[in-house]
């Protein structure tokens, strides 16, 4: 038996077998001495990929159908396009370099000539020769597998993964992650706690190619990961997974139950979620509603910009299945470790205080724009709430609310129907914490993000695991702005929830609900056992703690 402890991100047991995610290779440059051998290889890597192209229409073809087969023929037809080939040859050869590097250099050429065309189905086109590119970079590269994910239900162990690795993966086939670096407080991180997934990070394992198909058992409580474990370890983690059915049972009970103390105080008890997957989740968990749609999820599982219509669909979907409960959008957040290739921002050296958030909107309007008419036609079939997230100003409020108001123009003279929807800003920089009574003057309610003001707070990169011990969430200046914002609203009439992870701390539930916190937006995992603690709590018996 091999043993490793790494951070628990998301607690839960976890037994079966271990699928190493192997990553693509990245493309090294390198000098050839014989490019006529250099272009052959090409060509037998654009052979085999030919070969898997015809072997994969065919499968879909036959299981799945005509239309679903059809870009695997446009993809034939694009590995073979003479501009493409050529480009690819010309490079081996008057440049002498190797191949991968040729195919690397063709594919950013044409991906940007393609993005940049006006006409939506060619620049669609461009993720085409991104997808043919990578497939022969991997072939030269000698991977056989690249495809993201476990075939079988599996405990994923990974170098790192991002969230957009996470998005592509199939949920069922996930029974746990492990990975080697990686911070508690990143995206990753809160995706896995989302998707209730028994998650830890930090492990210093190498990651040998005789791991893949191991028996393993990790216990996300401790950290642990028991790599061959003998019986005893079997047998006691055996009786742990059992024991958490049983509370989760328990915890049942709380379901249809009201989030209120002893003393009469309530709070909204809400869930976040990432995609229509965890909807569901929530719906089981008892959620009063949804606190935070990470909208931009919908954007990260896909190789392209979702559709206005497509969003509409997701949204419309989230708000019929929520059945007049509240549900909170939050606009697209893109930025940091949330990356899009198809939006091809540059590279930043300091990407959390970068080009992220509403910043967005107003580089890429149309972006934007587009998701705004989704939300707005959304809001003629149930009731939704937007929220926007890194704010600093209240000119950037001013400027989205108009924005808002020329979609719904636009649509009124379209003739497309679409309904009034409420909107909040999180509150997730020391600036919005200083402004909080003059934004709370345009807005109609304040949600705390706790992850985000933290690392701003505390000049502390939620990203780097190297800070986990400096990102103190209990600082007093991160409770003190918490409060600060909440009363501020309450002054201006407004409700103020926390959708951070902070939220679900128990340890300051108490604390939260004496600050008169309107909301608590948790992942669905922790709903249930907030309920029983706030059923079970009395805040009269309320002592602060002395400040650190
Ligand atoms: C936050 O910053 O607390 C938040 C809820 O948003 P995200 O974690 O997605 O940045
Ligand atoms: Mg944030």
């Amino acid at each position: 038996m091999e043993v490793y402890r790494g951070k628990s991100v998301f607690q839960g047991v976890a037994i079966g077998r271990i699928s190493l995610y192997r990553k693509l290779r990245r493309t090294v440059y390198y000098n050839i001495a014989d490019p006529a051998a250099e272009y052959e290889r090409f060509l037998q890597a654009q052979k085999t990929a030919l070969d898997d192209l015809a072997v994969l229409h065919k499968k879909v073809l036959t299981e799945v159908g005509k239309s679903e087969a059809e870009i695997f023929e446009v993809h034939q037809i694009m590995l073979q396009d003479p501009d493409y080939v050529g480009s690819v040859e010309d490079m081996i050869k008057t440049q002498m370099i190797n191949a991968e590097y040729a195919v690397a250099q063709t594919n950013e050429n044409f991906f940007s000539r393609f993005s940049a065309m006006e006409d939506t189905y060619m620049q669609a086109r461009a993720i085409d020769i991104r997808d043919i590119s990578e497939r022969l970079i991997s072939i030269l590269a000698g991977d056989n597998d690249n495809h993201p994910g476990a075939e079988e239900p599996a405990i994923i162990i990974a170098d790192d993964l991002v969230p957009s690795e996470i998005m592509q993966m199939e949920r069922e086939k996930i029974m746990s992650f492990v990975m080697v670096h990686g911070s508690v407080n990143s995206h990753t991180a809160i995706l896995a706690r989302t998707m209730g997934i028994p998650t830890i990070t930090g492990v210093d394992m190498v990651l040998e190619e005789e791991l893949d198909g191991e028996f393993a058992i990790v216990d996300g409580n401790t950290g642990y990961i028991y790599i061959k474990p003998n019986e005893e370890i079997i047998f006691t983690m055996q009786k742990k997974l059992q024991t958490e059915i049983n509370n989760k049972n328990l915890l049942q009970a709380y379901k249809n139950k009201e989030s209120v103390t002893l003393d009469g105080r309530s709070v909204r008890l809400n869930a976040n979620i990432g995609n229509l997957h965890d909807l569901t989740r929530a719906l089981q968990s008892g959620a009063e509603g949804i606190g935070l749609f990470r909208s931009e999820f919908l954007y990260l599982e896909k190789d392209n910009y979702p559709s206005e219509e497509e969003q509409f669909q997701a949204y419309r979907f989230v708000v019929e299945k929520m059945a007049g409960k509240r549900v909170i959008i939050r606009t697209l957040d893109i930025g940091a470790d949330k990356k899009i290739n198809y939006l091809n921002l540059k590279e930043e050296e300091n990407p959390a205080m970068g080009l992220r958030g509403i910043r967005i909107y107003f580089k890429h309007p149309q972006v934007f724009r587009t998701q705004l008419r989704a939300l707005l036609r959304t809001a003629a079939f149930g009731k939704i709430s937007i929220m926007y997230p890194l704010i600093t100003s209240v000119e950037e409020v001013m400027q989205i609310k108009r924005m808002v108001e020329e979609e719904k123009e636009n649509l009124e003279k379209e003739h497309i129907s679409y309904g009034e929807l409420e909107q909040g800003i999180m509150i997730e920089t020391p600036a919005a914490v200083m402004i909080g009574d003059l934004l709370a003057k345009h807005v109609d309610f304040f949600s705390i993000g706790t992850n985000d003001l933290s690392q701003y707070i505390l000049a502390a990169d939620r990203q780097n695991p190297l800070l986990d011990s400096f990102f103190d969430v209990h600082h007093p200046a991160v409770l003190r702005a918490i409060e600060q914002t909440v009363q501020n609203a309450h002054n201006a009439g407004i409700w103020c929830g926390i959708c951070g992870e902070l939220g679900a701390d128990r340890e300051l539930t108490k604390r939260f609900l004496k600050m008169g916190v309107d909301e608590l937006s948790v992942s669905p995992e922790n709903i249930l056992p907030l309920r029983k603690l706030i059923r079970e709590m009395n805040t009269q018996e309320f002592k602060k703690a002395p400040e650190k």
